[in-house]
């Protein structure tokens, strides 16, 4: 990976304990299903192997990635009875590489149930599958109609070894929502007319709002695992994983009348000081926060002014009560702002936040201890 060392100017550490605490806890949330856990997109941008090691060690035997390189970077990782999903499947010419990866491919609509197929009976080989079935996200997955036809054709499954039926929820973030118990309903009625085997429903949110019998047999909880809230109405239950310390580089004092920034965005009524710190929206510190988000100096809550260019922002840390100099860290996120804080100030979501932060932390990983000493 291509993370920078030590010398990097600001940090980002990662506490495996605390997301292997966040496993633990959504294991038993699910029961009798047990949860996998999602590592797409380099475990949420928080580093797919260190966390999935971590996982391992923690008992944790079924992985999801999205793309069939994310499968094959991770696969060395993972113990030999671990099994990996790939939810993205393969695409049309790439389905002999992806049967190499000792991955099981998600497969998303009955062409690709084809093709993998011959490809088993050119190779001899069970080869492993899970499908998706659509109900009421319309993304991924077979619709009601291939739904049909593959309860009708269950030969079409022939020298295959269907090891999940998948489906995905589209507002279990929101309490109540009733679209979510529709597609519990949708997707029991559909597994009555399909050849058996364990099922899997629930993302992070899905946890908390599904009772027992729509858990199925395996949750796929991503984001709670690094600390996002899945009941945003709610107090959040799972422990912070990430802490974010932007180095201070400069502090300089500003006269009323003056502006800061590119576009000079922002006016000081009064003399001020600044301090610029090393985040900016290349490290996901996204220029949408600009003039709104908060950061924590010495606890102190500063904001930043003006706009958040692509390696800097400025903070103004005229009320800080203590004296601030270049070398000292702002924390973006941590005990004092959550993901899910920060998030809310750019008009977004934690995962966004998580999945942007950037290749030029360093990465300081704590815990996972168990996980290090296997490896
Ligand atoms: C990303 C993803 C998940 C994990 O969702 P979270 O909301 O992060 O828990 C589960 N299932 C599918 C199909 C996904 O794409």
């Amino acid at each position: 990976m291509a993370d920078t060392g030590p010398e990097a100017m600001s940090r980002l550490i990662v506490d495996l304990d605390a997301i292997v605490a966040n496993w633990r806890q959504l294991n038993e949330r699910s029961a009798p299903a047990r949860a996998a856990a999602v590592v797409k997109a380099d475990a949420y941008g928080l580093g797919a192997i260190p966390v999935a090691r971590a996982l391992a060690a923690a008992g944790a035997r079924t992985f999801f990635v999205a793309h069939p390189a994310e499968a094959a970077e991770l696969r060395p990782h993972l113990p030999a009875d671990a099994t990996l999903y790939v939810l993205n499947g393969f695409t049309p010419g790439d389905e002999a590489a992806m049967a190499a990866l000792n991955a099981v491919p998600v497969i998303n609509d009955l062409g690709q149930l084809t093709v993998w197929a011959k490809l088993a009976e050119r190779l001899q080989r069970r080869l492993p599958v899970a499908i998706h079935i659509d109900t009421g996200m319309n993304r991924l997955g077979l619709d009601a109609h291939e739904v049909h036809q593959l309860g009708e054709n269950p030969h079409s499954l022939r020298g295959l070894d269907l090891r999940l039926w998948i489906s995905h929820l589209a507002c279990a973030d929101e309490a109540g929502h009733l679209l979510t118990h529709v597609q519990a309903g949708r997707f029991a009625n559909a597994l009555m007319h399909l050849p058996i085997a364990p099922a899997s429903l629930a993302n992070s949110s899905g946890i908390f709002r599904l009772n027992a019998a729509e858990r199925q047999a395996l949750t796929r909880p991503g984001a709670a695992l690094y600390g996002v809230n899945p009941t945003p109405e709610a107090t959040n239950p799972m422990q912070a994983v990430v802490r974010l310390e932007a180095r201070i580089l400069q502090v300089r004092s500003v006269d009323s009348g003056q502006t800061v920034g590119y576009g000079a965005t922002h006016t000081f009524a009064k003399p001020a000081k600044i301090a610029v710190i090393a985040a900016g929206y290349a490290d996901g510190f996204h220029r949408a926060l600009s003039g709104k988000a908060l950061v924590h100096i010495n606890e102190h809550p500063c904001p930043v002014v003006g706009r958040i260019s692509m390696d800097l922002a400025c903070v103004d840390i005229t009320g800080c009560p203590t004296p601030i100099a270049p070398g000292a860290f702002a924390l973006l996120l941590g005990p004092q702002q959550s993901v899910d804080a920060l998030a809310g100030q750019g008009g977004t979501i934690g995962y966004e936040i998580l999945t942007s932060l950037g290749r030029r932390y360093a990465r300081l990983y704590q815990g996972g201890a168990l996980a290090e000493a296997k490896a």
